[in-house]
């Protein structure tokens, strides 16, 4: 069993983090360290640690990343300027927290894609 992180405690709201969308399968919050004027995380209610530990069964609850990402672009007045949805996997990708989420940053230009 994978171990859990922080955020499976968000997500039952043992640690109370105001939420933007919650339903059975995902959940979004804003990022405690923002790293654009809007910086969300939408991730999977279920555990798991990183994109390589994807299996086919989780293909309803990815695909819902999506249009959630889609709502919130909306909700925060990004959608047509544009944004980025970025997901990090282990080390070399800068993964910090191994539980996979979807970033959704914007608000702002993003300048180029990487900054290597
Ligand atoms: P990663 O580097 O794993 O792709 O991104 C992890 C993100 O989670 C970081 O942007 C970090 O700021 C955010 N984060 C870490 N701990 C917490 C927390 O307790 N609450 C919230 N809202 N965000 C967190």
């Amino acid at each position: 069993m994978a171990e859990e992180t922080i955020f499976s405690k968000i997500i039952r709201q043992e640690i109370p983090t105001p939420l933007l969308y919650q339903d059975e399968l995902v959940t979004a919050f804003r990022d405690i360290s923002p790293q654009a004027e809007s910086h969300i995380l939408i991730i999977p209610n279920k555990l798991i640690p990183t994109v390589n530990d994807v299996e086919e069964e989780d293909e309803l609850t990815l695909g819902r990343l999506f249009t959630v990402a889609k709502k919130l672009a909306k909700e925060e007045g990004i959608a047509e300027d544009g944004y980025r949805l970025i997901m990090n996997c282990n080390q070399h990708g800068g993964q910090e927290v191994y539980h996979i989420h979807m970033h959704l940053v914007g608000g702002q230009p993003l300048g180029k894609m990487l900054n290597i």
